[in-house]
């Protein structure tokens, strides 16, 4: 297997009170609702996730962390995007991330502020320069003000 991969995942999680809200591993500070999951609830890491594996057509995370494992009850989601990072080395052999895009759609609080964290943090986990590392911010509206959605867009350079 060898050239450039693209790869596209999507996750979202319904938000609750008295809960973290952990957003590519960066946990936002001052949020009133937080995502109700078995794991951390990181939509980021879980659409970036799933966007690698598909790129290299091998599955989404379910299949690895099934939710229905006791075992991984409030697991940080960097351990899932390193395992999946661990699952490609062993299919493809070496590859590299040429840039990653992803998008946040949340209603509260405004992420803003917290762009160059998180950025910082997915570079760290992807070991990448965070130029590669695009994030964009959106609202719905007011449409899924109980949601939180990410949507994200790998490109793979397999040797
Ligand atoms: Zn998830």
């Amino acid at each position: 297997m060898d050239g450039l991969r693209i790869g596209y995942g999507e996750d979202a999680h319904a938000l609750a009170p008295g809960r973290p809200l952990v957003i590519g591993a960066v946990t936002v500070a001052g949020s009133p609702l937080g995502t109700v999951a078995h794991s951390d609830g990181d939509v980021l890491l879980h659409a970036l996730s799933d966007a690698l594996l598909a790129a290299c057509a091998m599955g989404d995370i379910g299949q690895y962390f099934p939710p229905s494992n006791p075992n991984y009850r409030g697991l940080d989601s960097r351990v899932i995007l390193q395992t999946v990072l661990q699952r490609l080395a062993d299919q493809v052999g070496e590859f590299s991330i040429l840039n990653l895009s992803a998008v946040v759609i949340l209603d509260q609080p405004r992420l803003g502020p917290t762009r160059r964290d998180i950025q910082r943090q997915v570079a760290g986990e992807l070991g990448i320069d965070v130029s590669r590392v695009g994030v964009t911010f959106k609202t719905s509206e007011g449409m899924t003000p109980d949601f939180i959605q990410a949507r994200a867009t790998v490109l793979l350079r397999t040797e």
